[in-house]
């Protein structure tokens, strides 16, 4: 059996467990935590990176860091994940649906301006596969309008655009550590940020509302309720499996590459023959080998195809049913524009199996399987 996603474990991870409960303090904040946002200063050079819970949350943190009030709109793509809209709507936002690239599946950066009115305050590009949404256009759009950008990072953690790394281009960067994205510490995210003036703010809505993060600094003698907020800290044992694969990164990606390209090599016969599409990264990314995924001609010969592949146990799947034609979607936003390519694109493609211990030799059997598909021969 090949299943699509497996959690990564790279083998540190007991040890670091084993320190943390050493250190008798699980709670939020501690030496995991702590060395989990060193990282990401480092690595992917951001000013401020605060470990949470899960990228929703993240999300949800950015929300309320962007002020949003009611009836105010965001504008992002309907091809996401249901948080990357939650998180708005929970403040009562309108969300304000735009079409995506046909070729990368990111938010179509030509359509953004006239969604624009004036009650928009957010846009928010979704780095699908961790293949970066064009920031330049974005943050120009964002700059002149007066709009804050949040970037949905949650599948581009140590993926780049022009050099930099995703989720510091934006206002807010959210990226998350579940356990189907490359770095996991089984649920978990992170909100990033540049600008020093969100950081007491941050901090406090993380900590339930109050400055205990400047008590604990010794800044202050005692901590008290100061604004409204909630516990968006994750526990530090959670931290130190996170730091495991944080300082594994290079193996992880290194792994994850070597599929990605075996299977783009493999399938690309396949392509040339005009029976699929293949993902496509422009110049200006340097993605992370998130995800793998083809294009097939309509929904049924996705469907046949998925079924195929199950029948010799290798587990495909399709990804997201655009938010706008869901119940909720319908409810809390409006598609601007035409439809042209999110609803149809989205029932063509489908994701192949991709995770740190899928080995070559399976990512092999997953090729040849796809070109022993009856309907391509
Ligand atoms: C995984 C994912 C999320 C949610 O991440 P959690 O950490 O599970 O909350 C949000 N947006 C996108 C695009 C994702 O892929």
């Amino acid at each position: 059996m090949i299943d699509f996603n497996r959690p990564p474990f790279v083998g540190t991870e007991m040890t670091y467990i084993q320190q943390a409960i050493g250190n008798n303090k699980l709670c939020g904040d501690g030496e995991f935590t702590k060395k989990c946002s060193q990282w990401m200063k480092e690595k992917l050079g951001t000013q401020y990176a605060l470990l949470t819970t899960s990228c929703t949350h993240a999300l949800e943190m950015a929300a309320h860091l962007c002020d949003l009030q009611s009836g105010d709109e965001v504008i992002m793509p309907s091809y996401t994940f249901v948080s990357t809209a939650d998180a708005f709507v929970l403040k009562g936002a309108k969300i304000v649906f735009v079409d995506v690239h046909p070729e990368s599946m990111n938010i179509d950066e030509t359509k953004i301006e006239a969604a624009i009115t004036e009650k928009t305050k957010v846009i928010v590009p979704v780095h699908y596969a961790g293949v970066a949404c064009e920031m330049d256009t974005i943050m120009d759009i964002a700059r002149r309008h007066n709009l804050l950008v949040v970037e949905d990072a949650a599948q581009g953690v140590n993926a780049y655009y022009k050099g930099r790394a995703l989720g510091t281009i934006g206002d807010f960067g959210c990226f998350s550590f579940h356990e189907t994205k490359n770095y996991t510490m089984g649920e978990g995210g992170a909100l990033l940020f540049q600008d020093p003036k969100y950081l007491e703010r941050a901090e406090i809505l993380r900590e339930k509302g109050t400055d205990r993060s400047k008590f604990f600094r010794g800044q202050i003698d005692k901590y008290t309720w100061v604004d409204f907020g909630s516990s968006y800290l994750p526990s530090d044992m959670n931290a130190a499996y996170l730091y495991a694969q944080l300082e594994a990164c290079d193996k992880i990606d290194a792994q994850r590459m070597a599929i990605w390209n075996l299977y783009n090599e493999g399938l690309k016969e396949l392509a040339d023959r005009g029976l699929i599409e293949q993902p496509f990264v422009p110049k200006s990314c340097v993605h992370n080998a998130h995800m793998y995924y083809i294009k097939l001609k309509d929904l049924e010969t996705r469907s046949a195809l998925i079924s195929y592949l199950r029948e010799k146990d290798i587990c495909a799947v399709f990804h997201y049913i655009p938010l706008h034609s869901a119940t909720a979607g319908r409810k809390f936003g409006r598609f601007h524009g035409e439809d042209k390519y999110t609803t149809v694109e989205s029932e063509r493609l489908m994701r192949l199996p991709m995770y740190y211990s899928l080995t070559l030799e399976e990512a092999a059997q997953v090729v040849e399987a796809i070109k022993a598909f009856p309907a391509f021969q």
